[in-house]
């Protein structure tokens, strides 16, 4: 059966998307790829999601999020695309083998954490190294553990895993945090952090068998080359958009961010639009996203009454 719009991803975007498509009687079909409900769903408290006063925790609203979509029609499925063609209509979108079409497509994949590029980085994944503080803080009771960057996601981090662990200690490649200043004002108020400026880290020691043991650090001011004792590594650097079914097909911007038209959704291709973090490179927000969600399924409803 072919659907008016699909929809891929659900986090605050994708699901803002499906909420107002759905209402619009487009009787949208959510992917939701193998994180549904996003990174909201990967975080703790949510302090800045306007309607919250007392904050709500991220899976939670993630939760408020889909069942208002679905309160409305929208068919949401805990499927992952794996493919999609959208140079001619109906554009088709597959998971596995199993193939879906549609008039319209809305783009919401989000981003996902960057990492380092070191070689036990990717090997200790699970054993030690980890890029979700709420994830696997809990395994890190009375631990001493490192978390790498100088942004809000790395006093997040930091300041969520003193809930757990012994010692947190940042290392941050700069002498000063990019953070914002109340995040950086926790952080250094919180006895349990300490911070070691100007390094980057140039290897992770350790074994499956029995995680992680030490970073191999380097101060780039002085070069000195030196081990630090821990028991665990959180990555906190950054994300990239998630844009590989779309790459060469709809057009990015250098960091790879999809490019949308002037002030809508829309983007290269008539009919495909995007919002959320996979084409916000500035804001990032739960709310921008949302924000940018309604706007597409308005792009899209719009696009439907003129074809
Ligand atoms: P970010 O602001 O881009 O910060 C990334 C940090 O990682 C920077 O300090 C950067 O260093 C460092 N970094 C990047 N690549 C690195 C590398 N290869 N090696 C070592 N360090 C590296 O990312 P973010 O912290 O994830 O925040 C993203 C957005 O989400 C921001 O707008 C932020 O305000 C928002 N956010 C808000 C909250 C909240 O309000 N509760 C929580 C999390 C995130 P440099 O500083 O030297 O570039």
């Amino acid at each position: 059966m072919n659907r008016k719009v699909i929809i891929i991803g659900s986090g605050p975007a994708g699901l803002t998307a499906a909420l107002y498509s759905a209402r619009a009687n487009l009787k949208p079909l959510v992917f939701e790829g193998n994180q549904p409900g996003g990174q909201l769903t990967i975080t703790t408290d949510v302090e800045n999601y306007p309607g919250f006063p007392d904050g709500i925790l991220g899976p939670e609203l993630m939760d408020l999020f889909r069942k208002q979509a679905q309160r409305f029609g929208a068919e949401c499925y805990f499927k992952h695309v794996t493919k999609v063609d959208l140079t001619k209509k109906p554009f088709k979108v597959w998971v596995g083998s199993d193939e879906y079409s549609s008039d319209a497509i809305i783009i919401a994949t989000g981003a996902s954490a960057k990492m380092l590029g070191l070689k036990n980085e990717k090997e200790l994944m699970g054993f030690g190294v980890s890029a979700c503080a709420t994830c696997d803080g809990f395994f890190f009771k009375e631990k001493k553990v490192i978390v790498v960057g100088g942004g809000d996601s790395a006093m997040e981090e930091a300041n969520y895993l003193t809930k757990f662990a012994s010692e947190v200690v940042i290392v941050h490649r700069r002498d000063s945090f990019r953070a914002s200043k109340v995040m950086i004002d926790r952080v250094s108020k919180n006895p349990k952090v300490k911070v070691i400026w100007d390094v980057v880290m140039r290897d992770i020691i350790g074994s499956k068998e029995k995680g992680v043991n030490a970073v191999v650090l380097e101060n780039l001011k002085n070069k000195m080359i030196f081990e630090e004792a821990c028991d665990g590594v959180f990555m906190a650097i950054g994300h990239k958009p998630n844009t590989d079914l779309f790459k060469g097909v709809i057009d990015s911007d250098s960091l790879g961010y999809l490019k949308t038209i002037n002030s809508s959704t829309a983007t290269n291709i008539d009919g495909v639009f995007a919002c959320g973090d996979v084409q916000d490179n500035v804001y990032r927000q739960a709310i921008t996203a949302a924000g940018s969600g309604c706007m597409s399924a308005i792009d899209v409803e719009r696009f439907l009454e003129e074809t």
